[in-house]
């Protein structure tokens, strides 16, 4: 773990490394049927534009998080005009080794569908028990979303990051969000001016689950945000980068805890809620602050310094899953360096040098992309939805 050392301080060479050796995917987007062999070292993804890069880095990580790392919906990743799809991904490295995830469409075209994991052929208890046994941390143009989005885009990676490195994080998040569902449908069936029983029998269990949401937030923010400035100025900001997390409820005395101070908030806003529909406080509506010289960086960053953000937030994704699974974490890039200059391409290819000795599967459009480090990757050409390995 390198969160407290020097920026160039090298992860323990000895942590083990989480690999794929071997990817599976029928009717994944464009990829009709690919089954690639992968090498230790990983492997460069070379092709033109719409021919099946991300989609392949959206299945290898589609292993880990069970759901897409765009945030689409499962039905949109199935093949048009079929049914479902399959991935299966071989890995090298402690626990289990082999994972297989289905997806089927609805067969009436309405409801959600039907995902199944299977952990060396075998299905666990609960789908979430899937969840992180591939190790991976995805950086591609999207992410600029993150800086620039809406906060929900910044909750989103905190919860994925969280649930993907902490069990009562994930079993907090689920409760939380259905205990939002149930206390949001009860705001809308209950009229102003009638009882509120039915919203307030949510409250507790929103209170509870939702100090666990807050508190690991807050917490990881607060151990963080030096490094955080640490990476930012790594790559070439000059100004000082920092990490904020702000809850839109606050106590009224300091006494209070988290979860005594959410019920206080939720009994505060409840008349509110009932009038409007919605619940309007609490970690559903928290904000993860980016902030550059003490101004949000959201509205003002040029698309460099974006960039430049949302790969140092990475790099602390990537640290925070190692730590957490003692496994060197899978490294997707795709297109990394696209819109950054000379000199931030070259630090983040150091940084990524010494911070990560994973796996790494890079996408570019063409060879002539393939940074310097990366040269020695097996090539695989990328077209209309098909891999081929490039013999030199
Ligand atoms: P770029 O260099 O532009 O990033 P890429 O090689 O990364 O290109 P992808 O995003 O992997 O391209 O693939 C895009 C292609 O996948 C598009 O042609 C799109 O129409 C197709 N596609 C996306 N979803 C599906 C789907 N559900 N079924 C079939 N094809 C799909
Ligand atoms: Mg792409």
């Amino acid at each position: 773990m390198i969160q407290t050392a020097g920026v160039t301080a090298p992860a323990s060479r000895s942590i083990a490394r989480a690999e794929l050796r071997y990817m599976r995917a029928r009717d994944f987007r464009n990829l009709v049927s690919v089954d690639a062999r992968i090498a230790p070292a990983g492997m460069a993804l070379v092709g033109d534009n719409a021919q099946g890069k991300t989609n392949f880095l959206e299945a290898v990580y589609y292993l880990q998080l069970l759901r897409s790392f765009r945030g689409d919906r499962d039905q949109e990743l199935v093949r048009f005009g079929t049914s479902g799809f399959h991935l299966t991904g071989a890995i090298a490295g402690p626990g289990p080794t082999e994972i297989a995830v289905g997806f089927e469409r609805p067969a009436s075209g309405k409801g959600s569908g039907r995902k199944r994991a299977r952990l060396n052929g075998v299905e666990p208890p609960r789908l979430s028990d899937a969840l992180g046994i591939l190790p991976s941390v995805i950086f591609s143009p999207r992410d600029a979303v993150i800086i620039t989005g809406a906060p929900g885009e910044r909750r989103r990676f905190l919860d994925v990051m969280l649930a993907l490195t902490s069990r009562p994080y994930l079993t907090a998040l689920q409760r939380y969000r259905a205990a939002l569902a149930n206390r949001n449908a009860a705001l809308r069936s209950t009229r102003p001016g009638q009882g509120d029983d039915a919203v307030a029998v949510w409250e507790p269990a929103l209170a509870e689950s939702g100090a666990v949401l807050w508190n690991t937030r807050t917490n990881w923010v607060a151990s963080h945000s030096a490094r955080f400035t640490e990476l930012s100025n790594t790559i070439g900001e000059n100004g000082e980068a920092e990490l904020q997390y702000r809850p839109r409820a606050h106590s009224t005395d300091a006494s209070f805890g988290f979860e005594v101070t959410l019920r206080e908030w939720f009994e505060r806003k409840r008349a509110l809620d009932i009038r409007r529909g919605i619940t309007h406080i609490g970690p559903h509506r928290d904000e993860l602050a980016i902030l550059l010289n003490g101004r949000d960086l959201q509205g003002y960053a040029s698309a460099g310094q974006q960039r430049t953000a949302a790969i140092a937030l990475r790099l602390l994704e990537a640290e925070t899953l190692r730590a957490a699974a003692a496994m060197e974490p899978v490294v997707l890039l795709d297109d990394p360096f696209a819109e950054l200059d000379a000199r931030r391409s070259c630090r983040i290819l150091d940084l990524l040098n010494s911070a990560s000795h994973g796996q790494t599967l890079l996408a570019v459009p063409r060879t002539s992309d393939i940074p310097e480090g990366f040269t020695r990757l097996e090539r695989w050409r990328v077209t209309d939805g098909v891999l081929a390995r490039e013999h030199e």
